[in-house]
């Protein structure tokens, strides 16, 4: 059986832990791969390969760091179909999903490509008599990335092109259950001319993510998974002494209002909720209709465009969505749709009894789309992340209902309202306490070159990701002051200097 490998000094490095698991086809149920679980040893080989290339790494001009990234960025282009394949046959994912995770990734690298703009510092002149007075940008050193399943070269590349472009080196943990895609960036990577261990992976689990954690020479961590282990990552490694930025878990809100158009919201509900089978941390989650005229109105738009779903594998180009990645997550999913019933929820689709019926793929870890009415806000299903193809529809009476709602919840990662009123989306945008707003867009993203992040219980730490956050996560600034012979004065001065 395929074994699959680290990657530490530009080589594929078979792991000798002799611990490792099963790698699914998620689209099949097959599972006919191994990924190498590293030991802690395994782990801090990459990383002291990491810190032996730091030295000329980070003292390697700017401009010729992101002329790499470049040569990179044009690779990725032309290779992003079979990456995109990579991606599909361990994740699930659509095609073209797969296809839009990659250049959505690419955006970043095209950012960072600026890092001798990004890094420009300041200069202030004569700030006392004959005393200049500048600050830079430095690296922090060696760096490490934890990223989970849904997006398993997206979120890598969130982190990793502005960690090297601003002179840092990486050691990415990719998620266990999409190691492959990971591996295909560091070989194109070492193609576009990066050095020896500048760029490493270790594949692996907790045991890998703790050796990180505990490691001395790694100065940063950058973790993207759920909140749980977000707040683990954080606690543990503030306490050891680096900077963490970590992401976590989300339950995104809709807000359709009475003067929306509700055509436009249907469609938008379509790509937010079901999009991905649910796997993405932005997805809408929650719809709350405001009024009971607007729900029954949206739910019978809705209704047919879910039973129509196209699901099935990702090489059927037909397919909208595909399959779960596993069959335990698929589980977890109806769990969560069988507790909200029980609850009093009403199930107006009902993904569970979806059967995937196409030869060959009877075994896939395939869910139909399911919509769930008169979700209550205490109920399990609407206060913890379901993470797949399941929307709830809380009933609201008001715009400030709504908003209440939202801010009850623990989660705030992304959030949208649905209006034609320009006071009340004005409104919302300023008022809301969530880290990412739509307005008629229900996945609001930023771009490369804005930074992407929530609050509250979806992120720990100071930092959002990519765009100038990201140029701050990955350095240090330091403020040099200077003077000269000429500016010396005559004599000592043992006071506070004023000028
Ligand atoms: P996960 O938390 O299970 O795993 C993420 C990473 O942490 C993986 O690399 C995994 O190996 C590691 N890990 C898992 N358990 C660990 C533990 N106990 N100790 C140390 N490390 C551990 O997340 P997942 O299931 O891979 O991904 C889905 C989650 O990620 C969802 O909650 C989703 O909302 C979240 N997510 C958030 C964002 C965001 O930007 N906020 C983006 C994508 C995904």
């Amino acid at each position: 059986m395929a074994e699959i490998a680290h990657y530490i000094n530009n080589a594929l490095v078979s792991g000798t832990s002799g611990r490792s698991q099963s790698v699914f086809n998620p689209a099949t149920g097959t599972g006919d791969k191994n990924v190498s679980l590293a030991s802690a040893e395994e782990v801090n080989h990459a990383v002291a390969a990491a810190k032996a290339a730091w030295p000329a790494w980070s003292k390697t001009p700017a401009l010729r760091r992101a002329r790499i990234l470049d040569r990179f960025k044009m690779i990725l282009w032309d290779r992003a179909d079979h990456l995109a394949k990579v991606i599909s046959a361990e994740h699930g994912k659509t095609h073209d999903d797969a296809v839009g995770e990659v250049t959505r990734g690419l955006e970043v690298v095209e950012f960072a490509s600026a890092a001798p703009t990004l890094m420009k510092g300041e200069f202030s002149e004569n700030v006392g008599s004959g005393v200049d007075s500048y600050m830079i940008r430095q690296p922090l050193g060696v760096c490490a990335g934890i990223t989970p399943f849904n997006f398993p070269v997206m979120v890598p590349m969130w982190m990793f092109p502005l960690a090297l472009a601003t002179g840092n080196t990486f050691v990415l943990k990719p998620s266990e259950r999409v190691p492959s895609a990971p591996l295909l960036i560091a070989e194109w990577l070492a193609e576009a001319g990066l050095p020896e261990g500048v760029f490493n992976i270790v594949q692996g689990d907790k045991t890998a993510v703790d050796s990180l954690l505990s490691n001395p020479d790694v100065k940063a961590i950058s973790f993207v998974g759920s909140t749980a282990v977000a707040k683990y990552i954080y606690n543990t490694g503030t306490v050891n002494g680096k900077r963490v930025q970590a992401l976590g878990g989300a339950k995104n809100h809709m807000i359709i209002m009475p003067d929306a158009d509700l055509d436009m919201a249907t469609s938008a509900l379509m790509g937010a909720a079901y999009g991905s089978a649910g796997e993405r941390c932005m997805a809408i989650s929650v719809a709350v209709p405001v009024t009971d005229a607007v729900a029954d109105a949206l739910i019978e738009r809705l209704v047919p465009r879910i039973e129509a779903l196209k699901i099935g594998p990702c090489d059927d180009k037909a397919s909208e969505m595909g399959p779960l990645i596993t069959a335990q997550h698929r589980d977890r999913v109806h769990g969560y749709i069988s507790s909200a019933e029980q609850e009093g929820a009403k199930i107006v689709v009902d993904g569970r009894k979806f059967k995937q019926d196409m030869q060959g793929y009877e075994n896939g870890f395939y869910t139909g789309g399911t919509l769930m009415d008169h979700v209550e806000p205490d109920m399990k299903a609407y206060r913890e992340e379901i993470f797949g193809p399941a929307l709830s529809i809380v009933r609201c009476n008001s715009y400030q209902a709504a908003v209440d709602l939202i801010h009850d919840h623990e989660y705030a990662n992304g959030t949208a309202v649905f209006t034609r009123d320009g006071d009340t989306a004005r409104i919302f945008s300023q008022d809301i306490e969530v880290g990412m707003v739509g307005v008629n867009v229900p996945i609001p993203i930023p771009m490369a070159f804005h930074s992407f992040g929530g609050w509250k219980a979806s992120i720990f730490g100071d930092h959002h990701m990519h765009g100038m956050e990201g140029v701050r996560f990955f350095t240090r600034i330091k403020t040099t002051t200077t003077r000269w012979p000429t500016g010396i004065r005559e004599c000592a001065n043992f006071s506070m200097p004023t000028v």
